[in-house]
């Protein structure tokens, strides 16, 4: 399990019987918030009290693999040249609580000593002085530390950091390259190992064809029966679903061996492949594995990430593309889909597995999964490379039914209303230079994308 180090402030001056009584504290809140907190264990650390104690553990919290971010707290004062060097050296995101171990004042019994030990007010101003002088970006969270909003921003920040942490040892494979002249899809895959962490590398798709070749007909019944328990058979081709269904099981072995947890393919590139892979992209997006069409790296890395992010909380999150939309004047709507690839967590019903010509690409007649999207308040994000730096763009949409039916549409597709109406919405998001491909979300909300945004530095724009 990923770790949160949970770090108390003091300092000698008080002596034996306050350090201690700081130490009791600290340790029945963190053992508190580590019940109420999931997705991350809550760890005490002992106090600290001088600059090589500050140094010293947050050169641990760095080195630790499985620390996700710290926790700072000052029960009592702290002078803040000893958090210097410490937080010089601190790699991990940072969320500075700033709380009090009591809730209420003791009016009747308040004395210097009360004062003493429990002045956060004073400490976490001291220590919140030079997070800013030396430029951390930091989450702050003032509160008591039971009440549930501080809580449910302490668990927010164990998921951006969670999801951080995942970015950061992220690998991305791209099958094929950016597809060809498309401008927005492209980027800095240097920058972006620099900034997020991302690894990403191009693969020969034949080393993915030697991979499908080897897949047995044992392997393709045994999966086909796997996705027979979500999905329903509405073709009578079923040789070109078994042909995806090796795509699944080749796909499978690649990450494995790769340690890939997010992919690009390309129409354009797919020499030996029959078909271009729709349900197996489908397939893997519904395992959390980010996928990017025509080569947009940015956006499969992007979707892992808030996959990482989403663990854990109700709703949806994955690739979708802004296709087409209903004008019908107040009530425009979006219809977002793409050629094949549409995750089936968008799903409002069981999805089919259908088989239809693709007009672009010259290949044979792929399978996919064709459903009807679900609804819910949701956003769509998008990252965009401005060549001096990466813009996330995050609008808030309003997932809707379709009005009708739509019987000849071969791809899965999923409706939302643009907010906070069609013009300002689309406007905005055309001005910022929003891409057409984005990772849509039902699960997360623009609060945790601001979080992420804040904790890696990078520029955002919100819509809604
Ligand atoms: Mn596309």
């Amino acid at each position: 399990m990923k770790k949160l180090y949970f770090i108390t402030g003091s300092q000698d001056l008080y002596g034996e019987e306050t350090l201690k009584q700081v130490a009791t504290d600290s340790k029945e809140m963190v053992s508190f918030l580590d019940k109420e907190i999931n997705k991350v264990e809550i760890v005490w650390k002992p106090t600290v009290r001088s600059s090589v104690e500050a140094e010293d553990v947050l050169i641990e919290a760095s080195a630790d693999k499985d620390c996700v971010g710290v926790i700072t707290w000052m029960h009592t004062f702290s002078p803040a040249k000893m958090w210097i060097k410490g937080l010089q050296v601190l790699t991990k995101p940072l969320l500075h609580l700033h709380t009090q171990y009591n809730r209420a004042l003791p009016y009747k019994s308040i004395d210097m000593d009360f004062m003493n030990l429990n002045q956060s007010a004073h400490g976490d101003r001291e220590f919140g002085f030079i997070c800013t002088r030396l430029g951390i970006n930091r989450e702050v969270v003032a509160g008591y530390y039971k009440n549930e909003g501080v809580l449910r921003r302490i668990q927010r920040f164990a998921d951006v950091a969670c999801a951080m942490n995942y970015s950061h040892n992220l690998k991305v494979a791209m099958f094929g390259n950016n597809m060809r002249d498309v401008a927005v899809t492209d980027g800095d895959r240097v920058e972006s190992e620099i900034r997020f962490g991302w690894n990403v590398n191009y693969y020969g798709i034949g080393d993915f064809v030697a991979l499908v070749d080897a897949v047995t007909d044992v392997e393709v019944e045994e999966k086909l029966k796997e996705l027979l328990l979500k999905y329903e058979m509405a073709t009578e081709n079923l040789a070109a679903v078994k042909e995806q269904v090796k795509y699944i099981i080749a796909f499978e072995k690649f990450f494995a061996a790769n340690d890939i947890g997010a992919f690009t393919d390309t129409f354009e590139d797919l020499h030996g492949l029959k078909q271009l892979p729709g349900l197996a992209s489908q397939e893997m997006m519904s395992k959390g594995i980010g996928f990017g069409p025509e080569g947009d790296y940015k956006t499969s890395a992007l979707m892992a990430v808030l996959c990482k992010m989403a663990e854990g909380r109700d709703g949806a999150t994955a690739f979708l593309e802004d296709y087409t939309y209903d004008l019908t004047e107040g009530e425009e709507l979006e219809l977002a889909s793409h050629m094949l690839e549409v995750s089936p967590v968008f799903a409002a019903s069981k999805p089919e597995i259908q088989v239809h010509p693709l007009g672009i690409g010259g290949k044979a007649d792929p399978a996919r999964l064709v459903f009807d999207g679900i609804q819910g308040k949701g956003i769509a994000v998008s990252m965009i490379d401005m060549g001096t730096h990466f813009r996330l763009i995050c609008a808030d949409i309003e997932l809707t039914k379709q009005p009708e039916e739509m019987p000849k549409l071969p791809v899965a597709r999923v409706m939302w209303k643009i907010l906070p109406d069609f013009a300002e919405g689309a406007e905005r998001w055309i001005y910022a230079g929003g891409a057409h491909h984005a990772v849509v979300s039902t699960a997360l909300t623009k609060e945790d994308i601001a979080l992420f945004a804040k904790l890696t530095d990078t520029e955002v724009v919100f819509i809604g």
